[in-house]
């Protein structure tokens, strides 16, 4: 079968590989249907060394069902399904609670990493914990729901969990840091639980503009201290009460601190790409901030937030900007690396 495989740095492609096959009896094999790039790909994209390939890539996938192990029970052969991007047994102490991301079976975790055979950017994936990972979809797969049924596998639950470990409700104000899929669908998500305010901090029009549609109440094109001084110019002074973080740099960081409000919260899911930065009485201890967020725990959340997709409520797939198959995926990353594309969703 063929397969996104990422040798180096802007080294990405498409090669045959062996089969995918049952080989536990909670897998099942899946036929993908629908896939796409992510943001968090685009990290090794721009950095990976030639030692750290080829890696399988791809975490966000829409399959039908092909085979079970014996002992799965919620899916069966036929079946559309989505896969979250990380893989939990859904039953363990810390998925019980709904941190899915922290799975303590041997088996789970993240596609490309704990299951390093396996990758969503593929005509195929075996998917380990089946029964914990996968949740039936109630569409055909050629519906015209599939982009919008396919963010529940990471970036509109990532969204969403930015809101939720923020305490986003009708009472806050919200600053939203970064324009690409994940930030968009953060905003969609503030505004799902009712946000009174919410600002976007981005800079490229066209995505802004998806910005205001899903909700967003104000655009801050600046960046800095200038960026900084028109959040507390929007908000009578004293920043918002959450700021969303979905970029994952220290300018990033240092602009969620500049922009919350004494008393409020930072979260963050944009992949911090430091292990060092500000906490002490400048940045977060002097006025009580907080800071919260990690990985998003999407398999928590994709109940919660499918009906209001099957109803129509929200379109999250409008981040898709460009479709392609397999063979347009090393211009699919091209193209989201130089932000020509948003985000990319690949029929194989
Ligand atoms: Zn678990």
């Amino acid at each position: 079968m063929r397969a996104t495989l990422m040798h180096r740095a802007g080294d990405v492609r498409i090669e045959n590989v062996p089969d995918s096959v049952i080989k536990h009896p909670t897998d099942a094999l899946v036929r993908v249907t629908a896939s796409c790039i992510c943001g968090s790909d685009l990290w090794p994209y721009a950095s990976m060394s030639p030692d750290g390939g080829p890696a399988r890539m791809g975490h966000e996938f829409i399959g039908v069902v092909e085979d079970t192990g014996r002992e799965v029970t919620t899916v069966k052969r036929g079946d559309l399904v989505v896969a979250p991007f990380a893989v939990s047994d859904g039953t363990c102490g810390f998925c019980r609670e709904g941190l899915h991301t922290s799975c303590a079976h041997a088996q789970a975790g993240f596609w490309g990493h704990d299951v390093p055979d396996e990758g969503g950017q593929a005509e195929a994936v075996r998917v380990p914990l089946a029964d914990g990972t996968l949740v039936k979809l109630p569409v055909a797969a050629d519906s015209a729901l599939v982009p919008s049924l396919l963010t529940l596998s990471d970036v509109f639950g990532t969204g969403h969990h930015a809101a939720v470990a923020g305490g986003v409700n009708a009472r806050t104000r919200v600053a939203v840091i970064g324009d690409g899929a994940v930030g968009l669908l953060a905003v969609l998500s503030a505004k799902r639980l009712g946000a009174e305010q919410i600002i976007l901090m981005g800079r490229h029009k066209a995505r802004t503009d998806l910005g205001r549609e899903f909700g967003a109440t104000d655009v801050v094109v600046t960046r800095g201290e200038e960026g900084i001084t028109q959040i507390r110019e929007l908000t009578g002074g004293h920043g918002t009460h959450v700021v969303l973080e979905c970029v994952g740099t220290m300018p990033a960081y240092e602009q969620a601190f500049g922009a919350v409000r004494p008393g409020g919260t930072i979260s963050r899911v944009g992949v911090p790409q430091y292990e060092a930065a500000p906490i002490g009485f400048a940045s977060l201890f002097r006025h009580n901030i907080r800071l919260a967020g990690g990985p998003a725990p999407v398999r928590a959340y994709i109940e919660e937030l499918m009906p209001d997709i099957l109803n129509g409520t929200v379109e999250p797939g409008k981040v898709f900007d460009t479709t392609t198959d397999l063979d347009g995926v090393p211009d699919g990353y091209r193209h989201m690396a130089d932000r020509t594309s948003l985000k990319v969703l690949i029929k194989p």
